[in-house]
């Protein structure tokens, strides 16, 4: 399989040089050059999450040198629980993704890019500087995918005051190869500082730097695999095919959730499920794709004003009318999140995070219509995570799943670090 540049001007490549590049250089995204199809049968047999993203994902990897790993990686990376929870009686469903070390569906992807990048590196390579910007889940599924892995050092900038208490020292708490900055800044800045590392040639060369963020094919690929799961058990169970519910930011979970139905998995209608951020509400109801800036709500991982991942969503479609393509998209704002948070506990005794109260809200408003067709929705981080906006909610506290509290457990340390880019590469070259 070719990969080949959103941006149109970089030459093919591999897999493999695909995931040594993170970023394409004309500044583009990869993308598989087609979309590979799958027969459901070929999947109807698979008893877990690793057996089924490996024969979902070969033809991704054909002809790479990662080929014949492919089994062992989805081993490695994706044998985490995937409860299935039945939401309505025999038309709902709730796919938990957050049963990973950090307790978000991000660990999938974190994981299996971090078992892709240790077998790319030759034992004489330097030690590579893993760089990521986060908004708060992001850095440490990261940073717990390439804790003590040899070879490998993940260094994480988050802005100061804006994760959650929990997220905030879960960041910290990891030690060892993974160095915590916070920063007296938002996101934006963070990411700044990311990319004016990455760009400068002597620090890149000299630590060998590489970024994790969400623009990596290897990233995308993996959360394929549990749309494909859910969707062909819930077919098995008799549902021929359901409409898939996805809390989108950056549009990644949801760009995978397209392609597995584009590779012929049994998936209706997509919704894209945002917070407050409008621009893809406004765009599937018709109007011209605007970025901006992103605001800030109780959703906070889906923050994002320009999701970066809708550059590979128009090349997939560049021959078809997106519009018209069976996804929607519903813009969720604070208030309507917390009364939902609040209905489903009372409704089911079932706490959700602000990111999949987001889709939850969706449903309701398509059951108000009258929609009553089977739906999935994929859960995307445990609630006990946002404790500070669920917790006063439900008038109850939640206990932090057995892989969080035990990072909760440890000390935890960031340092603190001024917005500013001389700053940040004088104390980068100063690692050891
Ligand atoms: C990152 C994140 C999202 C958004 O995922 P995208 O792939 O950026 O759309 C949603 N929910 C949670 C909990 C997240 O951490």
């Amino acid at each position: 399989m070719n990969y080949l540049s959103t941006g149109g001007q970089a030459s093919a490549t591999d897999l493999a040089g695909a995931l040594r590049a993170g970023l394409a250089p004309d500044g583009g995204l990869y993308v598989p050059e087609r979309i590979p199809s799958i027969a459901i049968e070929t999947l109807v047999h698979n008893t877990d999450l690793p057996e089924t993203a490996t024969t979902l994902l070969a033809p991704y990897f054909f002809r790479s040198e990662l080929e014949n790993e492919l089994p062992r990686i989805c081993r490695e990376a994706l044998d985490l629980p995937l409860p299935l929870i039945e939401f309505e009686p025999g038309r709902a469903w709730i796919l938990e993704l957050f049963h990973g070390p950090t307790a978000a569906f991000k660990d999938f992807a974190a994981r299996f890019l971090a078992a892709c990048m240790a077998r790319l590196r030759a034992d004489s390579d330097p030690v590579q500087t893993v760089l990521v910007a986060t908004s708060g889940d992001t850095g440490g599924a990261v940073a717990a995918a390439f804790h003590r892995r040899p070879g490998f050092r993940v260094v994480i900038l988050y802005p100061d005051g804006k994760v959650s208490a929990r997220q905030a020292h879960q960041l910290g708490a990891f030690g060892d190869n993974v160095h915590t900055f916070r920063v007296s800044g938002n996101f934006d800045d963070c990411q700044r500082l990311v990319k004016r590392a990455l760009n400068d040639q002597e620090l890149t060369r000299k630590l060998a730097l590489t970024s994790a963020n969400s623009i990596s094919i290897g990233r995308l690929l993996p959360q394929i695999s549990y749309y494909a799961h859910a969707s062909v058990a819930l077919r098995a169970s008799g549902h021929e095919k359901v409409d898939v519910i996805v809390p989108t930011g950056n549009l990644g979970n949801a760009l995978a959730c397209i392609l597995a139905r584009e590779m012929g998995l049994p998936i209706g209608e997509i919704v894209l499920a945002t917070n407050a951020n409008p621009t893809l509400q406004e765009y599937f109801s018709g109007r011209d794709y605007r970025g901006r800036a992103g605001i800030e709500t109780l959703a906070n991982a889906m923050d994002v004003g320009d999701p970066s991942n809708f550059e590979r969503l128009a090349w997939f479609f560049r021959d078809r009318d997106l519009r018209q393509a069976d996804i929607s998209a519903v813009s969720v704002d604070d208030d309507a999140i917390r009364a939902c948070i609040r209905r489903v506990f009372n409704q089911s005794e079932m706490a959700v995070c602000p990111h999949t109260a987001c889709a939850v809200e969706a449903l309701r408003h398509r059951r108000e219509i009258g929609n009553d067709r089977p739906h999935l929705i994929a859960a995307t981080a445990h609630p006990a995570k946002f404790e500070a906006v669920v917790e006063p909610l439900i008038v109850q506290a939640l206990n932090p799943p057995p892989a969080l509290a035990e990072l909760l457990k440890r000390p935890s340390r960031a340092e603190g670090l001024e917005a500013d880019e001389g700053a940040f590469t004088h104390r980068l070259s100063e690692l050891d």
